[in-house]
């Protein structure tokens, strides 16, 4: 009889290293330049790949069989609020607003995400690296699909849900987030993961999830809340992603710091910038409010950003160039934001209102310094105006940045009674931005953003209209040119609130529903 051999068992990191490490090889038909043509072009220097640990250590087998389980939980609460009619017991359809933002233009950035997850993974070497990517790929995917699904019961009973994907590519103020994740994805693959997996993930991601998430839960929104859940856990590995890789490049060599601050500075802009839709959100678009924008940026921004910055330091980093203008707008951009939006919902897929008496208070006792000076008198007048019957309707189109694509509302940090407006001339060309940080985003890499696809600027163009619209005849409307262009249905998807079919309908059901 043999005698038993007792199999010596893997350590989970022997384990691990088998299943990932162990899949990468050198290449031996041709040279490793033209297999990995994207690592080295951005002047980061890298000596040893191995160097970089995935925190997680998770394998492939383990990561299906964990999502599997989150997805049958979801979509057993996503089938349960549709079958219940849960809708109805929203504190208001005026929050669907939000939703609507949300599915308009943050869900096709999950999408980009996942191209661009899926390209960095396919062009880093480092096998720690290229899976941690990969998963991440998938995850986002995942997010795509997920958020589609928990959203689409609001498509049966709202406007402003149906086209979502069409308006991404299309609409004016979708180019915001659009040109940003688009900015991020053209890049080489480290730029890529410090402009998301750090700038936007790391440092800036509860700005995002935190207010959508708990004003999903604050408002009756089980839906979202439950795809909310799903997502943050794989959140806090897109987190660890994005400082370990940081730290990795920092780490390789001392001549990575000045490319890796630029990039800081750079992706900490416009990722604040696309915030400002967050912003506006939590202060004006949810009836049942969980903080201020101001109270959030103190939080995440300045507290939870300070702290990290500050112990980046070791390493040579310092704090992003835009940090003390971004706390200087922390006052204002959500006011600005909406009051832009107001004036120009007749060519948005979604509504905006004045808010109530007791949310102007609100919003006075939130914002102590700026909201009864600068930004009541000019809400109260929208209101008086919309109960003449002559609400105020921008015609005009507005200047853009040529680097974030916002409007050009934002006023001088330190003055907001004056627009902040800077220009660079490139080639003959002359080129607005809103803020010295966009100014200097362009300055560093004009042929980039030389590119920029305006959506204002395609409007004058002519670009905006569908096959066949003769801008010439008799009568025409440019305005309902371009919306029929973007699909938005006029008087339904768009325009203010207080006569919108959504709100007839949401008072007509939950009366019926709450009735005898
Ligand atoms: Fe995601
Ligand atoms: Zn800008």
């Amino acid at each position: 009889m043999d005698t038993r051999v007792e199999k010596k068992k893997l350590s989970l990191r022997e384990r691990y290293h088998l299943m990932t490490r162990g899949l990468g090889w050198e290449p031996t038909y041709q040279p490793t330049e033209k297999v990995f043509p994207f690592t080295a072009y951005e002047g980061i220097k890298i000596h040893d790949w191995d160097k970089w640990e995935d925190p997680f250590r998770l394998t492939m087998d383990a990561y299906w069989k964990y999502q599997g389980e989150k997805e049958k939980k979801l979509y057993a609460v996503i089938d349960a609020f549709a079958q219940n009619n849960g809708f109805l017991s929203l504190t208001d359809a005026r929050y669907l607003n939000a939703i609507k933002i949300f599915i308009q233009g943050v869900t096709p950035l999950e999408y980009y995400a996942h191209r661009g997850f899926a390209f960095a993974g396919r062009h880093f070497r480092g096998e720690g690296l290229r899976v941690a990517c990969q998963m991440q790929s998938l995850d986002e995917l995942r997010h795509t699909q997920t958020e589609l699904h928990s959203i689409s019961v609001y498509n049966k009973f709202f406007n402003g849900f149906h086209n979502p994907l069409h308006w991404f590519d299309r609409v004016w103020y979708l180019s915001v987030p659009k040109s940003f994740f688009e900015d991020a994805n053209s890049s080489g693959p480290f730029e890529f993961l410090t402009a998301i997996s750090f700038s936007f993930e790391y440092v800036l991601t509860n700005l995002l999830f935190v207010p959508f998430m708990s004003g999903a839960a604050y408002n009756g929104d089980l839906s979202t809340v439950t795809f909310g859940f799903s997502a943050q856990s794989d959140e806090s590995r897109h987190m660890t992603l994005g400082i370990e890789c940081i730290k990795f490049m920092l780490e390789q060599d001392p001549d990575n710091v000045p490319i890796v601050q630029r990039w800081i500075d750079k992706w900490f802009w416009r990722g604040y910038r696309v915030l400002t839709l967050v912003g506006m959100m939590m202060d004006y678009m949810l009836p049942k409010r969980v903080m201020s924008w101001r109270e959030a940026w103190e939080i995440y921004g300045e507290q939870n950003g300070g702290a990290l910055f500050q112990d980046l330091g070791r390493y040579g980093i310092r704090e992003p160039a835009g940090f003390r203008d971004a706390c200087d707008g922390k006052d204002h951009i959500s006011h600005q934001a909406w009051l832009t939006f107001y004036t120009y919902d007749p060519v948005a897929a979604f509504h905006t209102w004045v808010p109530s008496d007791a949310e102007l208070d609100w919003l006075s006792a939130k914002y102590p310094e700026s909201f009864d000076r600068y930004y009541r008198p000019r809400l109260l007048y929208l209101r008086e105006q919309q109960a003449a019957g002559t609400p105020v309707a921008n015609k005009n189109l507005p200047l853009l940045c040529n680097v974030c694509q916002i409007p050009m509302f934002f006023t001088e940090p330190g003055d907001p009674r004056r627009i902040c407006y800077r220009e660079s001339v490139y080639e003959g060309e002359r080129y607005h931005f809103c803020s010295d940080h966009c100014k200097s985003i362009f300055d560093h890499e004009p042929e980039k953003y030389v590119q920029s696809w305006l959506p204002v600027h395609q409007i004058y163009q002519g670009n905006c209209f569908k096959p066949g619209t003769d801008p010439t005849a008799p009568g025409f409307d440019p305005i309902k040119a371009v919306l029929d262009y973007y699909e938005i249905n006029n008087g339904r998807d768009n325009l203010w609130y207080d006569n919108s079919e959504d709100r007839r309908n949401f008072e007509a059901w939950t009366a019926e529903a709450r009735g005898n």
